[in-house]
């Protein structure tokens, strides 16, 4: 029995809300949260012959925190799950703390304006002191840890697929497979087709803005900061066949570094097509992935907002999305005092994700690990009071309910390495 709110109604948002109605028994209660009401009761009416829990919707500007507070004063529930975007962390977990609620989210903070001078500031000050240049970065939530452990409250940080899967795949690891992990790889491919020459599979403005960032990989007790899409590497995944991959800057390398010392090296791949990286490198050059307000036709409009107007929305590109995901790690190290290698990973199929809950595979694998991650918090099963990521704590309940929900894994323990 359990009452959650849930706040934005976003393509990851439609999934983890349709999922959590599949288990009534837990998700007694849910209110549908976000800026655009219409979106948040479009699908409430729809699920509401479907399922035993109960829905309710909400208008709330989480930029604001007085007003989540109000709400989340007037809904009284029992964990806010955070769906909205990365820029909202911070205010959501101000006004759970004021309430004294436990909140989880899927991706980790990074400021709506870049170019802001006193952010620009901190930030600046923030690269020299942690050698890599990403807008996002742990530092701000972490923050937040002695006001949740004083306040008994728990923060789940970056409950999706990568992060959020990926580093229970690595708890897994460390607990099951190996004494000693020297390397891991996070592998992410999509091998879906949507029929457009360019479309973002989720949020345009947080995916364009951290793909066209510098690169980074953890290595011998430092970060090694390349330019954007600089290292380049081809994989054979299993389902769907040879991709080109790049090394990107990604938010779990920062807390599996932290949390298992003795790795040597993160890495965090993603597979692109040629017209994907031809697109955006021109939308670069010619300004549009700019955060930066210009003057146009006698009112201001920022040019990577007026982007994702025309860009298609993530949301809509389940119908037409053929081909499957297939995303894990690659781990090297030792186990009873020989060396070892292991791969784990899940394979998703789109069609099959839009057959059950009308999305496209990127929300699917985002929003199941949300629900499961609710569901770790409302059994009692992820507890511990304080900010925390997924590696920190069992990952054996939570890959259990993965396999039943929908993310299966599948394992090998003789992989081909990437050079
Ligand atoms: P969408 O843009 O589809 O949805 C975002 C939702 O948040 C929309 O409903 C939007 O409302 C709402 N929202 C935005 N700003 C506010 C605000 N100020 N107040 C209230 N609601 C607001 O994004 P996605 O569903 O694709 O992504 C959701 C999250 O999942 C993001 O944080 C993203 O980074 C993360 N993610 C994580 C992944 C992982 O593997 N860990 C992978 C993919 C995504 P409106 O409808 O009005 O715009």
């Amino acid at each position: 029995m359990s009452r959650v709110l849930v706040i934005g109604c976003g393509g990851v948002a439609n999934v983890a809300i349709r999922k959590c109605c599949m288990l009534p028994e837990v998700f007694t209660e849910l209110c549908i949260a976000s800026r655009t009401k219409s979106k948040c009761d479009a699908l409430a009416a729809e699920l509401k012959d479907k399922t035993a829990t109960r829905i309710t919707t909400a208008q709330v500007d989480a930029d604001r925190v007085e007003e989540l507070i109000a709400l989340i004063q007037s809904y009284q529930p029992d964990l806010v799950m955070n769906i909205a975007l990365p820029y909202q962390d911070l205010t959501i977990m101000d006004a759970c703390l004021a309430c004294k609620v436990n909140y989880m989210d899927t991706a980790n903070y990074e400021p709506e304006d870049t170019d802001d001078p006193e952010w620009r500031k901190v930030y600046d000050k923030r690269c020299k002191e942690q050698g890599f240049s990403a807008y996002f970065d742990y530092s701000w939530q972490w923050a937040y840890r002695e006001k949740f452990e004083q306040a008994g409250l728990t923060a789940l940080l970056g409950c999706g697929f990568d992060p959020g899967v990926t580093q229970a795949y690595c708890a897994y690891a460390k607990k099951h497979v190996f004494d000693e992990i020297d390397t891991i790889d996070i592998l992410d491919c999509n091998g879906g087709d949507h029929g457009y020459a360019f479309a973002t599979n989720f949020n345009p403005e947080v995916n364009l803005r951290e793909v066209s960032a510098p690169g980074s990989y953890w290595e011998n007790g430092h970060w090694v900061e390349i330019p954007a899409m600089s290292i380049k590497r081809e994989y054979d995944f299993d389902q769907v066949g040879p991709k080109d991959m790049y090394l990107l800057h990604h938010e779990e390398i920062e807390s599996l570094a932290k949390n298992i010392p003795e790795v040597k090296r993160i890495r965090f791949f993603m597979t692109f097509g040629q017209s994907y990286l031809t697109h955006m490198k021109c939308l670069e050059n010619v300004g549009m992935l700019s955060t930066t307000p210009i003057r146009f036709e006698g009112r201001e409009i920022v040019p990577i907002k007026f982007l994702k107007a025309l860009l298609p929305d993530p949301a809509s590109l389940g119908p037409r999305t053929h081909g499957k995901t297939n995303i894990g790690c690659i781990f090297t190290g030792r186990k009873d005092g020989k060396e070892k290698t292991y791969y784990i990973y899940n394979v998703c199929d789109h069609q099959a994700c839009y057959r059950e809950v009308a999305s496209q595979a990127i929300s699917y694998t985002t929003g199941v690990p949300a629900m499961c991650g609710a569901l770790m918090m409302l059994t009692g099963k992820w507890t511990t009071p304080g900010v925390h990521t997924v590696e920190e704590f069992d990952p054996d309940p939570f890959l259990a309910a993965l396999d039943q929900y929908g993310l299966p894994k599948s394992e090998s323990h003789n992989p081909a390495l990437i050079p």
